[in-house]
Order: structure tokens, then C-alpha cells, then sequence
């Protein structure tokens, strides 16, 4: 059975039996007859069908947003601002698609023998997806709003907490108008991955989740000469330099830090601050994040809701506990709160060396770490001293130190005076262990096409 636990309850909301072999097999043969329709279509075409599947989703606003913060607990502010994120990129990808896809034609056909030689974008087939439950409807968006308008289809796996959401978008491009089968859900294990990625109907890959998970998929796909992208976990350095306006920087660390309960790839994780205004940004960060308003992600004042799962809530708590006994000092938080439900407190903590499991792995909850930087060098050696490299904030009033930190920070991005996010406008994708590839903008739309060059005489 695949069950949506309430995670401010604990209590079961809905479960459902998995597929069987027979309805994979079902879904995947329809996906394959969807994805040679939807590449007959035009882009107009396409773009009417998204654009109504975009009118069905913010028609659907606030029940989506109840869905995705009762199955996996995000404030339900921040729920409503997740749907309309997701219509804002579907109606994007409409507009952009036939733009980001055109044919590019040389300068100089002579050169190469011809008359006109142009390369011209083409879309693979059916793309498998599987995805994590932090952004139960944002993730999977993003990858189908693009997918289908190359004209591939697209089937998904979704992570095994949030059924409710995956059977939503197992209608959502249907009731658009798109064809049954151009984008579906298959509830399956993550066990039985392996066996839809070998499937000849499948043309290619895409992962958001963790890095063994990642390590895995890949290497199938790479066994079965299928691409992948890799869109994986991080633990994003957020620089705080001595020129910094530290009223403007705090608020936004704390919400960096603690959006959708502290689960996001992209969160500012580690809090790297310069000597100079260490002891005043610690401060008012800590007095910050021990202000937030924990409650029932339903009510509308929530800052900080519940953890997903049990075992992500427990996982934290473990993490937070090893660096306390190898010595880490607790500025606020690191006790589990006693009320129903998964809770975990916002948490500051001070003094990490290298010994503790937290200077390596990822936090995936409210939990910052700090860390003081002797100078600027001593800055970028620790927030580069990590495997990860998905995204990078760095806070400076100057020039010279915005320019170095953009060029010398490793991740797929740098937010300069800001805080990462992710916009249907700009790529985004990591380096090092956080993947690779690149979902949104013209990017992510060309990942999951083949370039052919057409050459003429
Ligand atoms: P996860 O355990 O890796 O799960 C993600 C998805 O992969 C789920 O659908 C899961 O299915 C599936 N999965 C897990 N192991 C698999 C395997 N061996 N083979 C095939 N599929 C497998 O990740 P999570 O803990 O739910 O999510 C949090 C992680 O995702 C964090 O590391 C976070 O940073 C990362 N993340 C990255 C991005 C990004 O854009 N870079 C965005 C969001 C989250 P089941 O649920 O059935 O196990």
C-alpha cells in the first residue's frame, strides 16, 4: 500500500495499492502512442492544450494547496504560492517554447559545402520521472511543463509519501485536453524503477532527490545508453562579508534557512559570516529563528510546520544530536518539541568541525549551522569544503568581493545580496555531487530534445 500520512497528525489520510505489472504496462503503452501524437502537434497547438491544463490547475488553487500541506505539512502560504508558481511556468513554457526550440540556422552555409545547414531541436519520446515530496507539485511542473511542449510525453514516479499528489497530476494535462497517457503517474516502488527505465519505451531519465538515489537511476540509464539528469541534494553555503547590510541579510538567512520547513535543496544551510560581523549577525539570526511561529500548517500565521516523515524528522534530530556530543554549541533549539505530529524546532548551531556528520551531509529540516571566517579566503575554503554544489548566496557591499564570489563559489548558482530560488526565467541544475543537467529556461527545455543538424543542397 502507498500511504499519505498527515504529518501534523500522524494519522493516515488515504492509501492506495501500488500499481500492478499490468497497469505499468498499460500506462507505459499509452505513454508511448501519446508521446508519437504529441509530436505531430504544433507549438500553438501544445500551447492551447498547456495553457487550459494552467487554467485547470488555478481553478483548483486551494484545494491543491490543502492537498499538498496536509500530505506533507508546508505552511499553507507557502502551498498557495507553490500552485501558482507551477501555472506561472506552465503558461511560460507556452509562450517560450516554439522560441527556445527553433531551428538555428549557420551563418555561412558555403563553409560546410551547403546551400543552408541548420540545427534543428527534436524531442526524444517518453521521458520517466522520478521525484521527491518536498515540492509535491513545483518538481514534477517543472520537468512536464517543458517536457511536453518539446512534444515528449512524460510518466511519473513520485515519491511514495505523496500519492494524493501524484494521482492529482495523473489527470491534471488530461483534463488540459492533452491526450491520455501524455502525462501519467505510475505508483510503483522505488524498486521496481529499475525495470521502467529498461523498458524500451522509455527514451530517458530525470531524478530530483537524493544522491544514492541519483547514483542509481543513473547508472541504469547509463547501462541502457539513456540520458539522465540529476537534480540532487545540497548544502548551500550562505557567505555573509564584513561589508554586508546585516538588517537586510538576516531575514533573509532565516527564510533561506527554514522555507517549507527547512526542506528545500536549495536552502541556505551553512551560515558562513565574516569575523568582522560574526558576533552580530549570530545574534539577531538566532533571536530570528527562535521567534518563528511553529504551528498547524493549515493556519494561515504557521512559519514553521511539522517534517515530512517521521524518519526525516528522526534523521534531523540525529544529525543535530552527533554534533552536539562531538561539541557543536546549541544557540537556540536541538530538543524535539512534544506535540503531535513531526515537529523539529528551528535550530542554530555554533562551533562545527569537521568530525561531525553535519559538516558533510545535508540538513534537510530547520537546522543552520554557523560558521566564522577568519577573511574573505577562509570564507570561499569553507564554503567550497563540501562535496555538494547546487546553489550559493553571498552578502557584500563590494564590487571586487561580488565579482569573485560569483566566479569562485562552486555551485550552479550565485545569488549576490538574495537568496536562492528558482525561476521559470533562469536554468537551474548543480555541480559536484548535486547532478547534472538543467531544468527550466531554455536549458531544461533542450535537455530532453535531440539536436539534429540538417544540412542542404
Ligand atoms: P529520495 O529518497 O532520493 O527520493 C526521491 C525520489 O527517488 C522518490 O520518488 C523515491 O521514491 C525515489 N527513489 C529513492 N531511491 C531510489 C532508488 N534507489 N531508485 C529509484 N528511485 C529511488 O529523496 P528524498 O529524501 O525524498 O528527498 C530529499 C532529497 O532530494 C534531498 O537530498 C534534497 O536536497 C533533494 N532535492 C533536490 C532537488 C534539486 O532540484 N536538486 C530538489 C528537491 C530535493 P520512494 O519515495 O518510493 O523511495
Amino acid at each position: 500500500m502507498i500511504r499519505s500520512i498527515n504529518p501534523t497528525t500522524g494519522q493516515v489520510d488515504f492509501e492506495i495499492a501500488a500499481h500492478t505489472p499490468a497497469e505499468v504496462e498499460e500506462r507505459l503503452q499509452r505513454a508511448s502512442e501519446a508521446a508519437a501524437w504529441l509530436r505531430t502537434l504544433t507549438f500553438a497547438e501544445r500551447a492551447r492544450l498547456m495553457n487550459t491544463s494552467a487554467d485547470v490547475l488555478a481553478s483548483d488553487r486551494e484545494d491543491a494547496a490543502r492537498m499538498m500541506t496536509t500530505e506533507m505539512g508546508k505552511p499553507i502560504t507557502a502551498a498557495r504560492a507553490e500552485v501558482d508558481k507551477c501555472v506561472k511556468t506552465m503558461r511560460f513554457y507556452a509562450a517560450h517554447a516554439e522560441r527556445f526550440l527553433a531551428d538555428s540556422p549557420v551563418d555561412d552555409p558555403a563553409t560546410v559545402g551547403a546551400t543552408h545547414a541548420a540545427t534543428r531541436w527534436q524531442p526524444l519520446g517518453v521521458v520517466l520521472a522520478v521525484m521527491p515530496w518536498n515540492y509535491p507539485l513545483w518538481q514534477v511542473i517543472r520537468f512536464a511543463a517543458p517536457a511536453l511542449m518539446a512534444g515528449n510525453a512524460g510518466v511519473l514516479k513520485h515519491a511514495s509519501n505523496v500519492p494524493r499528489s501524484a494521482l492529482y497530476l495523473d489527470t491534471l494535462f488530461e483534463r488540459g485536453g492533452f491526450r491520455k497517457g501524455a502525462f501519467s503517474t505510475l505508483l510503483i516502488g522505488s524498486a521496481d524503477v529499475a525495470a521502467v527505465i529498461e523498458d524500451p519505451r522509455i527514451a530517458a531519465v530525470t531524478l530530483t532527490g537524493s544522491e544514492p538515489a541519483g547514483r542509481s537511476v543513473a547508472s541504469i540509464a547509463a547501462a541502457h545508453v539513456k540520458k539522465s539528469v540529476l537534480e540532487l541534494g545540497g548544502s548551500d553555503p550562505f557567505v555573509v562579508l564584513a561589508s554586508a547590510d546585516i538588517d537586510k541579510a538576516v531575514p533573509t538567512a532565516v527564510l533561506a534557512r527554514t522555507l517549507n520547513n527547512g526542506q528545500s535543496c536549495i536552502a541556505g544551510k551553512r551560515f558562513i559570516v565574516h569575523d568582522a560581523v560574526y558576533d552580530e549577525f549570530a545574534d539577531k539570526f538566532t533571536r530570528a529563528i527562535a521567534a518563528l511561529k511553529i504551528g498547524d500548517p493549515l493556519e494561515e500565521s504557521t512559519e514553521l510546520g511539522p517534517l515530512s516523515t517521521e524518519r526525516g524528522r528522526d534523521e534531523l534530530a540525529e544529525l543535530v544530536d552527533d554534533a552536539v556530543q562531538k561539541g557543536a554549541q546549541v544557540l537556540t533549539g536541538a530538543e524535539r518539541i512534544d506535540r503531535p505530529g513531526w515537529y523539529y524546532p528551528g535550530t542554530v548551531l555554533a562551533g562545527i568541525t569537521p568530525e561531525m556528520r553535519v559538516y558533510g551531509e545535508e540538513a534537510f529540516g530547520p537546522v543552520a549551522t554557523l560558521y566564522r571566517a577568519v577573511d574573505n579566503d577562509d570564507a570561499l575554503r569553507i564554503a567550497n569544503g563540501t562535496e555538494f554544489g547546487l546553489s550559493s548566496a553571498v552578502w557584500t557591499e563590494d564590487p571586487a568581493e561580488q565579482e569573485r564570489f560569483a566566479t569562485e563559489l562552486q555551485a550552479g548558482a550565485v545569488f549576490v545580496n538574495g537568496m536562492s530560488a528558482s525561476y521559470p526565467e533562469l536554468p537551474f541544475g548543480g555541480v559536484k555531487h548535486s547532478g547534472f543537467g538543467r531544468e527550466l529556461s531554455a536549458s531544461g527545455i533542450r535537455e530532453f530534445c535531440s539536436l539534429k543538424t540538417v544540412w542542404q543542397r
